[in-house]
């Protein structure tokens, strides 16, 4: 169960926090960790803080985008150093780990961390379902990033421990990622034929109708409906 919940790392500076995160990991239970775009690649200092997590280290996946990193997960969620956001529903770590357990017996699960000097970007935290923050200090709230990885592993183990035999259920109606992104192209792509969005000016429309689907999260059924729709235009449009 544990080894579907995959931890991402993004653009991170310091080589020694890569090890560091591994050791965290593997102390709760988990394996997979993915690396996007690291400032530099694992090296000699990250394995010394991986210490025995060395093996978690080595299967590391190293990816060039985050889009990339979680196109076949049906749950992302990214860590935020603002307690409320106006776009997207702020869960604290152990509501995030219920969540997590929750749905992880359907597909993979994505928890992504940010850059030690500046976090997430806005594009980066729009492409995830939930974020989660850790209610620290409000005079310094900015943990290390790999104490953030041990606080939000830490959570998951115990949320994973209470459960005991119980699996989640293996059904879970969300659609990937991936679907997702392929249902925001084609959108965009009709709404250009309808010229709703004029491409030389395409505005902010796409950014707020991405922002509308991930906060209504279309069960896969619906999203069909919803692609049946374009189609109907699209065909309509032909004619
Ligand atoms: N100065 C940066 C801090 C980044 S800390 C900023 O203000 O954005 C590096 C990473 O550790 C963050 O991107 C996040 O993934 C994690 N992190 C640190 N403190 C956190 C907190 N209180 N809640 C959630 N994540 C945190």
């Amino acid at each position: 169960m544990l080894d579907n919940i995959r931890i991402i790392l993004v653009n991170t500076s310091h080589t020694g926090n890569i090890g560091s995160a591994a050791r965290a990991m593997k102390t709760m239970g988990l394996s997979q960790l993915v690396l996007v775009d690291p400032v530099s690649e694992p090296d000699g200092k990250s394995s010394a803080l991986a210490a025995g997590a060395g093996d978690v280290l080595a299967n590391a996946k190293i990816v060039p985008t985050l889009q990339e990193a979680i196109s076949d997960c049906g749950l992302v969620i990214g860590t935020s150093m603002k307690t409320r956001s106006h776009d997207v529903p702020t869960m604290v770590p152990r509501e995030c780990a219920e969540k997590l357990l929750d749905e992880v017996g359907s597909y993979p699960v994505a928890l992504i961390f940010g850059r030690e000097n500046n976090g997430l970007s806005n594009e980066e935290l729009r492409l995830c379902h939930f974020h989660v923050y850790i209610p620290a200090n409000p005079d310094y709230s900015s943990l290390n990033l790999a104490a953030a990885v041990q606080t939000l592993c830490y959570e998951i183990r115990m949320a994973f421990l209470a459960r005991g035999e119980q699996h989640p259920e293996q059904d879970s109606p969300y659609p990937l990622s991936e679907d997702l992104e392929r249902f925001y192209t084609h959108l965009e792509q009709t709404l250009q034929k309808t010229n709703f969005i004029i491409p030389q000016h395409p505005g902010m429309v796409m950014v707020k109708l991405r922002r509308l689907f991930n906060r209504a999260r279309p069960e896969s059924v619906e999203l069909n409906i919803l692609r049946g729709i374009l189609t109907s235009i699209d065909k309509s449009i032909q004619k």
